[in-house]
């Protein structure tokens, strides 16, 4: 990449949530290797983000490269319509023995947010198939499931700007934030507002969409399971379906294979994305069970109304069935418990600095929540300049490590973080 490449991207290609006119700066990233970001010239960054959560087995894996090389050798791609290939079948087959039990009709498509705008079509078809059309979701504040329209009218109404898209987005109803953190001790009357919206509301809802425990975008925080427990118990009671958002929490993030299995609740639908493919494909996967497949199905429609151009992309089940065979034979649980007590052991002190107002890890997640917010641009140099990829939001500094990071590579991580607090001017002053 030439210096010419870098001013053709800052005038003409957008990158995400950043200005045209006054773009924060990017870094050539020319490959990747393990637990590592390969720049131009040279210098190499310890990866702590997982490329968002998804690069869970790091880059380059041989494994899933090898395995990717030989499904382009047979196809990239081939129409779903009318077609079924070995990698959908397969994959589909994993997700289906994986997964919670009865979760077994699945639908693949192209990423997060579209997993959800299927969830949610699904959830409004099924009501409208059973002749009792309902038209709301319901949607916890600082919840986050996506930038497309459905799925962000059910993220927190301010983050996502919802006032930005006034009379295009559909409206629907949010339950405060669950306060009750995720270790502490659950008290008798947390579940009131959550209990009394229900009763109020529920002839209108047709659905309740979650992220599962870790409420990512939205803040980083960790629930208490009991949220889970109860709305389950709710929407039993009132027969409203549960969306279970897990793109972000799936696959041993938290340190169980679903956020789910904390509370031990089955969602009605479970949506499925980010870490799927190991982080090497865009892919998402919504499931469901069978009577609600076929509610739909027997509707007046006759099928459910979706269907992507890259639907079942081949390579990208490729991947995934790379990805979830590595999960299987390479048991992710110790490592990510491993990664768990060092981010516990090693940020634990930070609680102390002036510049830290919690400190919080739940599986391979640690978060840093600062009193001020970040200077983006300021703090991305200083980390690349310390030889780490750590990408802050708001007041948050956290870390999704790949899950075959090192201990040494996790202790630079953490302590590029620990002394990324004492420069004043990774901060905006407030
Ligand atoms: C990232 C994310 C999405 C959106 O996924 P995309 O692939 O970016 O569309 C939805 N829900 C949650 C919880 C996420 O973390």
């Amino acid at each position: 990449m030439k210096n010419d490449d870098l001013d053709f991207d800052k005038k003409h290609i957008w990158h995400p949530y950043t200005s045209m006119t006054h773009p924060l700066p990017t870094y050539p990233v020319v490959s990747a290797h393990g637990y590592e970001l390969i720049l131009r010239d040279g210098r190499r960054l310890i990866d702590g983000m997982s490329s968002w959560w998804a690069a869970i087995h790091g880059y380059n894996h041989p494994i899933i490269n090898q395995v990717m090389h030989a499904q382009i050798n047979r196809m990239s791609h081939v129409m779903f319509g009318g077609i079924v290939h070995p990698p959908a079948v397969e994959l589909c087959r994993r997700l289906v023995n994986t997964m919670p039990t009865g979760l077994e009709c699945v639908f693949l498509a192209d990423s997060g947010s579209v997993a959800v705008e299927i969830a949610i079509k699904m959830a409004l078809q099924y009501w409208q198939a059973r002749g009792n059309p309902r038209y709301e979701i319901l949607a916890l504040r600082k919840g986050y499931h996506g930038d497309t329209y459905g799925a962000m009218a059910v993220s927190d109404p301010e983050n996502s700007m919802h006032n930005m898209y006034q009379n295009y987005l559909p409206s629907n109803r949010f339950l405060n934030s669950p306060t009750r953190r995720f270790e502490e001790n659950w008290q008798k009357g947390d579940e009131t507002s959550f209990s009394q919206f229900f009763s109020q509301h529920h002839k209108k809802i047709a659905a309740v969409i979650m992220e599962p425990i870790v409420q990512g975008v939205g803040g980083m925080r960790f629930y208490h399971p009991e949220y889970l427990r109860l709305t389950r118990m709710l929407c039993n009671q009132y027969e409203i379906l549960f969306i279970a958002d897990e793109i972000a929490t799936g696959f041993g993030r938290t340190g169980k294979w679903l956020a789910c299995n904390y509370a031990d609740v089955t969602p009605d639908i479970l949506c499925l994305g980010k870490a799927l493919t190991g982080g090497m494909m865009t892919l998402s996967a919504t499931l469901t069970f069978r009577h609600i497949a076929e509610t739909i199905s027997n509707s007046k429609a006759g099928c459910f109304m979706h269907g992507p151009t890259f639907m079942a992309n081949p390579l990208a089940c490729a991947a995934a069935n790379a990805s979830l065979s590595l999960l299987e034979n390479d048991s992710w649980y110790q490592h990510v418990e491993k990664i768990s007590t060092y981010l516990s052991v090693g940020l634990a002190p930070l609680i102390s600095h002036p510049k830290v107002r919690d400190i919080r890890v739940l599986g391979a997640i640690g978060v840093v929540e600062i009193v001020q917010e970040v200077n983006i641009s300021q703090i991305q140099h200083w980390f690349v300049e310390n030889g780490v990829w750590i990408r802050p939001f708001k007041n948050l500094i956290y870390l999704t490590p790949p899950y075959i990071i090192s201990k040494e590579a996790l202790m630079k991580l953490i302590n590029a973080i620990a002394m990324s607090l004492d420069q004043p001017e990774n901060f905006i002053s407030s």
